[in-house]
């Protein structure tokens, strides 16, 4: 694998490649694990060149503080990344990144404002900012994003749309651990207890989804927010029931009509805010 910072390192390894040779990029924050190997393996298979970005990128964080304490692992994340078979690790300089600040304000409909959109403000202005720049340096064939992050992956596929981004936006599943859990470099903020109680946000969204089996189209978003009652349990931002093209709300209504249901939520676990989501039907 490659470890590369600089802009021209980076063209002139895309530029020895193959005419035919397909570039699968995947972008992250590094503290890696499972989930994001799970993306790199899916564009090994897929591309000939696999290129994995590790950036902690300040604009999408609307809290200084989760900025400053987010986990930052780059010895773990390049052996990781080596082992896993990935290309090329690209660890681009914050000047690489914004040779001047950013002051854009990105065109990304409605669904940009909803959920996180309401609840991290300016959150989705600083991924779009990110990822174009990445994807305008990568130029990549696919860029591979996790589901886990469900908003941001709709938001990244009305990004590329509206700005003519000729990169093709795939999904990828959640990677959970075996309790449910879903992986997040987050996690690694929290204690042993403290995951035990993150399990409250897949417990709510088993529990809407198993509602679902037993037939019931509504009321499912109490189900979800009774799950956060109690002294212990994580602070609930949001659980919320949408439609899973658009997020448009579904609330505590019908979902008998809904083609595609999803259930959102986000919650705070001694200060971590962690979010997680599931298809319903
Ligand atoms: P991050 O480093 O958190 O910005 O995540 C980088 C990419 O990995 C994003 O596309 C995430 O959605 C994806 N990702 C994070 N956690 C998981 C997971 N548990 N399963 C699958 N993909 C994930």
């Amino acid at each position: 694998m490659q470890v590369l910072t600089t802009e021209t390192a980076l063209q002139s390894r895309l530029a020895d490649r193959g005419a035919e040779d397909r570039v699968g990029f995947v972008p992250t924050m590094g503290a890696l694990h499972r989930g994001h190997i799970s993306l790199i393996n899916r564009s090994i298979e897929e591309n000939a060149v696999t290129v994995c970005s590790i950036f902690v990128n300040p604009t999408q964080f609307n809290d200084p503080r989760d900025f400053e304490r987010y986990p930052r692992r780059p010895e773990e994340d390049a052996d990781m990344l080596e082992r896993a078979g990935c290309d090329v690790l690209f660890s681009p300089s914050h000047e690489t990144i914004y040779p001047k600040p950013d002051a854009h304000t990105y065109e990304l409909g409605d669904v940009a404002g909803r959920l996180e959109g309401k609840f991290r403000p300016g959150h989705f202005n600083g991924v779009a900012s990110v990822v174009k720049r990445f994807l305008e340096l990568v130029k990549p064939d696919r860029a591979y994003f996790g589901l886990k992050d469900y908003q941001q992956f709709l938001v990244v596929k009305s990004l590329a749309a509206r700005y003519k981004i000729p990169t093709e936006i795939i999904g990828c599943e959640t990677v959970r651990e075996e309790n449910g859990l879903a992986l997040s470099s987050r996690n690694k903020l929290l204690s042993a207890k403290d995951q035990q109680l993150a399990l409250r946000l897949y417990g709510s969204l088993v529990a809407a989804k198993e509602a679902v089996k037993y037939g019931r189209h509504s009321g499912l978003k109490s189900i979800g927010e009774a799950c956060f009652s109690g002294p212990d349990a994580p602070r609930l931002e949001y659980f919320e029931i949408a439609d899973g093209d658009d997020l448009t709300p579904i609330g505590d209504g019908d979902i008998s009509n809904a083609v595609h249901p999803v259930a959102l939520v986000a919650a705070h676990v001694n200060g971590v805010r962690l979010i997680d989501n599931m298809v319903l039907k």
